[in-house]
């Protein structure tokens, strides 16, 4: 299901689709728990340092939560293009102290994030190829 949401950046007024689909109610103590796809999920608002983070509601219990809650960039502050990029370089043999340098990101964050790239290993693959695929076509 595809809904329309303002995000308003300043005093210009984004409009674009935002795909609720693949996201479901974190409350195991609502009826949707767990439901993908039942049309209770809305877009929120946007927060997170640089405002790109989702927020999605359910409507059936009013709860609020993160687009990333679940996955590898939960709770992670910096942009998720220089979270893929840091790592893409260290998992190409760069060191964890020129990769803190080069994204000007503390290296003991560049190394939280690479100990948690090793507890979702599935999904850091797909966005890793997912990555390389919007690159080599963009
Ligand atoms: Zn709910």
């Amino acid at each position: 299901m595809v809904f329309i949401y303002l995000k308003e950046v300043g005093i210009m007024k984004i409009t674009e689709d935002i795909d609720t689909s693949k996201y479901f109610c974190w409350n195991p103590g609502c009826s949707e728990h767990n439901k993908k796809n039942q049309g209770n999920i809305k877009p929120a608002y946007y927060d997170g340092k640089d405002k790109e983070i989702l927020y999605l509601k359910c409507t059936i219990c009013n709860k609020t939560f993160s687009e990333n809650k679940g996955t590898f960039f939960f709770r992670k502050k910096i942009k998720k293009d220089t979270i893929v990029k840091a790592l893409k370089s260290t998992s190409e043999g760069q060191g964890i102290r020129p990769t803190s340098r080069i994204f000007d990101v503390d290296k003991n964050t560049i190394l939280s994030w690479v100990k948690d790239a090793g507890n979702h290993s599935n999904e850091i693959e797909k966005i890793f190829s997912e990555f390389t695929t919007k690159r080599s076509s963009g």
